[in-house]
């Protein structure tokens, strides 16, 4: 599953491909479960829009659009709702990508062949084409005005405020760590990773965690994920060219997936504990 590193390095890739591009028309696949707005609303607020940016917020792709060059959007279809319509025609509005497990945005000329489980294509108006790929359908592609992530942005976050999300809650450290409510976007392979570094153990409670070690924790969780965001930068290409072909330069884990194998600290075996339902792994020694 694409983390944050993995969704900025996307969202990058698709900025420097598609900003100022005006996405044309819009074709949508007949399975419901990637699209989380009506289709018609899709349809209706991309048509005719110019892609001014796009960014990642938290794990989400947003790209941000703005009225095209022949106004504000292509007349909606009469099965669009007055209201619908209304909505679609306000700007700015943002089209919402998540990746889920398995789904890959593609930028591609229109003569390359559609791959089975495209479930959409935006036309633009240079000639090329945004397709959303993704077999086991737990992505989503939706509209809106005004997306904001649920929690804090883990990369811009002070550390006051990171000290004050986590300093009076009662689960684990991890949990909290994974709650997209407190922090946006951190998953589980950088959460271990995080607090490795940070020499916490993924069960402590996060109330008993003292200023100390959430400022240990904040420097961890940023250091983590930009250390992914630079490795990943290499491989833009790879993974919204039209081939599709995954080519992330992972992260070496230090303990994350490594359950019996020797810190690379202090040599003792790496633990594989269950929280939350979530693997988490920690090394027994180096973290308390
Ligand atoms: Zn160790």
């Amino acid at each position: 599953m694409p983390e944050l590193p993995e969704v900025e390095t996307i969202a990058r890739g698709l900025a420097s491909r598609v900003k100022g591009d005006t996405i044309e028309s819009v074709w949508l696949g007949s399975k419901p479960e990637p699209l989380k707005s009506p289709p018609e609303e899709i349809a209706a607020t991309l048509e005719s829009r110019r892609i001014a940016d796009v960014r990642r917020v938290g794990k989400h792709i947003v790209f941000d659009l703005e009225a095209g060059q022949n106004g504000r959007g292509r007349k909606a279809s009469s099965r669009v709702s007055r209201t619908r319509q209304a909505q679609a025609t306000y700007d700015p509005a943002q089209w919402i990508v998540h990746l889920g497990m398995t789904g890959r945005m593609l930028v591609c000329r229109p003569e390359a062949e559609i791959e089975k489980h495209t479930h959409a294509i935006a036309r633009l108006a240079s000639g090329r084409e945004v397709r959303f790929v993704d077999p086991r359908r737990f992505g989503r592609l939706s509209v809106t005005h005004g997306f904001q992530a649920p929690g804090s942005e883990p990369l811009e976050v002070e550390l006051e405020r990171f000290v004050a999300l986590f300093r009076r809650r009662k689960t684990p450290i991890k949990s909290a760590l994974l709650n997209q409510k407190l922090l946006s976007g951190v998953g589980n392979i950088y959460a271990d990773e995080s607090l490795f570094r940070a020499g916490i153990r993924p069960r402590r409670r996060a109330a008993s965690l003292t200023k100390e070690d959430l400022r240990r924790l904040y420097l961890a969780v940023q250091e983590v994920l930009k250390e992914a965001i630079a490795l990943g930068g290499s491989s833009i290409s790879d993974y919204v060219d039209s081939d599709g072909e995954e080519g992330f330069f992972q992260l070496q884990h230090r303990v994350y997936g490594r359950e019996g194998e020797p810190c690379l600290i202090c040599k003792t075996p790496v633990k594989r504990v269950v929280i939350a339902g979530r693997s988490s792994h920690y090394c027994p020694k180096c973290q308390k």
